[in-house]
């Protein structure tokens, strides 16, 4: 089980702190953002997990570990050439994002969709593609999440019955979801208000902030 701080918002001496503390995978959800703190947080592994525009894929590739948020394969043939690139002979771990409830406000494949996106990823050589990831329903109760988060594993096991290169990774859950979604399965999850606290609201109208 892997935890994910997102560290969204949080200023570099915070993150710092997490990561002394132990938390030493951290997540953020924009490019812009993570280029002026990636620096200053030495000592950390860092994920992707919000939308990357394609101007920006270039800048990613060099500064994030991970890639949670692969939703297009277009997006994923760029970073496999800008892998090929960056750090050559290190393919660049990424993940799926599905798409499972087919919310118009969230990126991602949808679930029938995915098996073309996994076949093509598996293609690209600068690429290993390790898993799955999801953004569960946003809802009163984290029970409403549950039929979300079971979807996705249940696609994650039949997708590797046919792709058996496919990782066994299921990034799912957060702040008010992450315990339904370990029940469920996840090997990921991507905390961020249950530890750096809840977030100023709204700097950045474009800033995915759920
Ligand atoms: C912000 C964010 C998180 C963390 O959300 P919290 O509710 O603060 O735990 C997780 N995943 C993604 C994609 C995010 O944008």
């Amino acid at each position: 089980m892997t935890l994910v701080a997102v560290s969204k918002t949080a200023p570099a001496s915070r993150v710092r702190a997490a990561v002394a503390a132990g938390l030493t995978v951290l997540g953020e959800n924009r490019v812009q953002e993570a280029a002026g703190k990636v620096p200053e947080v030495p000592g950390a592994i860092w994920h992707l997990v919000g939308p990357l525009q394609s101007n920006k894929a270039r800048r990613a590739v060099e500064l994030f570990d991970v890639i949670e948020s692969v939703d297009s394969v277009e997006l994923a043939v760029r970073l496999d050439r800008l892998a090929g690139e960056v750090r050559p002979g290190r393919p660049l771990p990424v993940l799926i994002q599905v798409n499972v409830d087919a919310d118009a406000a969230k990126a991602g494949f949808a679930p029938a969709d995915a098996w073309a996106a996994v076949e093509a990823v598996l293609a690209l050589p600068n690429l290993r593609l390790d898993g799955l990831m999801t953004i569960g329903r946003l809802a009163t109760s984290p029970e409403d999440a549950r039929a979300t988060f079971r979807e996705l594993r249940e696609l994650g096991l039949a997708l590797r019955a046919r792709y058996p290169g496919l990782g066994p990774e299921l990034s799912m859950g957060m702040t008010d979801d992450y315990e339904v979604a370990v029940e469920e399965g996840a090997t990921i999850v991507r905390v961020g208000r249950a530890i750096f606290g809840e977030r100023p609201r709204i700097a950045d109208p474009d800033a995915e902030q759920r």
